[in-house]
């Protein structure tokens, strides 16, 4: 299997692991809660910060970001259930 094709595989099991996992929906915790954040190509875990977190949040995991940067994403942004 080439490696396109194996990364562009292992994309999509991410993306059904996504819906299966589902996100968590920030505005249902309490106040000051850590934020969490996900890729929003496949859905997975990037980053959990503060509420009031300073700076940009990750929105790119590291795998979704290889694959832009080889030009073989298919920069599909699917939604993701919350739980
Ligand atoms: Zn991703």
């Amino acid at each position: 299997m080439s490696g396109k094709k194996n990364a562009l595989k292992k994309l999509t099991e991410r993306r059904e692991q996504s819906q299966i996992d589902g996100k968590i929906d920030d505005s249902r915790l309490y106040a000051g809660a850590p934020m969490h954040f996900y890729c929003k190509y496949c859905g997975v875990a990037t980053e959990v910060l503060p509420e009031l977190y300073t700076g940009i949040p990750k929105t790119v995991c590291d795998a979704c970001q290889t694959l832009v940067k080889k030009g073989w994403h298919d920069n599909k942004m699917p939604s993701f259930p919350y739980h």
